[in-house]
């Protein structure tokens, strides 16, 4: 596959601002309060091919937190700390066709183990695997990761955010306990819970999200510096979760349209790459009804198709 970004530069700015329309037809999460205040109709893109060659349009200086994107880099750190055969223990690797905070299938397969490490079951179990002896360790060694992975990138926690969702995020309690009645989980639910909403508030432009997809580009290796970032064996199994489960229950059409494997996050970002060629971020806070960015998913499904860059 081809970045051929000279050729995306000649569009990109018409078909952002036709993709922006799309906004109309979403909603900004508003579930944790602090996510409300992003303006609904942002829309930005930044794409980053091997080569250091670059092209983007809109709101690309608009900061939003990760979400659920940061679940990708957890469930990697995760691998690179215990090792594929310690988090398959305790996570699993199907899809669930369930909203990303759903109860419903944690008492289905092999009894209370998450069905797999993007939706919040598995991404809380996940985090509680990050090794260091605190929770202000583990996500000292995470925001340090994330940094290292977006070339050096000041990425802070939004404070706010993360208040915001420890305020409310009853609904991730309720998960949390079910997993320590479960054995599933170990260790207290609020020391957890405060790792995994920490990982979820660390801001970011889509430019941070198009250098952190390089380096999955580039199979774990940042093409700037050369330097194996993460082993090529987990950035596959990254990839294959975010084919199968990146966009939530929307997943599947998201192959079908773009082909690509892609995490949104309900602050309407979403990362997505061409493996071997690209690194993608979009921001687009309104959300369709199915939690992924209305506008970026419009946008990207667009792109692909007119690029051939689908995998499949
Ligand atoms: N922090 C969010 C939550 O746990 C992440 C969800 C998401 O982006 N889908 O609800």
């Amino acid at each position: 596959k081809q970045a051929r970004l000279d050729e995306v530069r000649q569009f990109l700015p018409e078909w952002l601002e036709q993709s922006r329309q799309e906004a109309a037809f979403g909603e900004v999460a508003s579930y944790i309060p602090e996510l409300s205040k992003a303006r609904r109709d942002a829309l930005g893109i930044h794409l980053l091919d091997l080569s250091g060659n670059s092209a983007s349009a809109g709101d690309c200086d608009t900061t939003f937190t990760l979400q659920s994107i940061s679940k990708v880099f957890t469930l990697i750190l995760a691998l690179m700390d215990n090792g594929e055969e310690a988090v398959f223990g305790r996570v699993g690797m199907e899809p669930t066709g369930d909203n990303f905070n759903s109860m419903l299938k944690l008492e289905l397969v092999r009894p209370g183990i998450p069905f797999n490490p993007l939706i919040n079951a598995g991404a809380i179990t996940v985090s509680s695997m990050i090794k260091g002896s605190s929770p202000e360790e583990k996500s000292a060694r995470i925001l340090e990761f994330f940094r290292r992975l977006a070339g050096g990138s000041e990425l802070q926690v939004n404070e706010a955010v993360y208040r915001s969702e420890y305020e409310t995020g009853n609904l991730n309690r309720s998960i949390s306990y079910f997993l320590v009645e479960n054995g599933v989980l170990d260790g207290g639910v609020e020391n957890v819970l405060s790792v995994y909403f920490r990982h979820c508030s660390i801001e970011a432009t889509c430019r941070d999200l198009a250098r952190m997809a390089l380096v999955l580009a580039g199979d774990g290796t940042d093409p700037v510096s050369g330097e194996e970032l993460i082993p090529r064996r987990y950035v596959q199994i990254a990839k294959t979760f975010m084919i199968t489960c990146g966009m939530y229950n929307a997943s599947g059409e998201f192959a079908i349209k773009a082909g690509l494997p892609a995490k949104s996050g309900v602050s309407g970002g979403i990362l997505t790459f061409v493996p071997g060629a690209l690194g993608i971020g979009v921001v687009g806070p309104a959300l369709n009804a199915k939690g992924n960015s209305s506008a970026g998913v419009h946008l990207l499904e667009r792109l692909s198709q007119r690029m051939d860059w689908s995998l499949f």
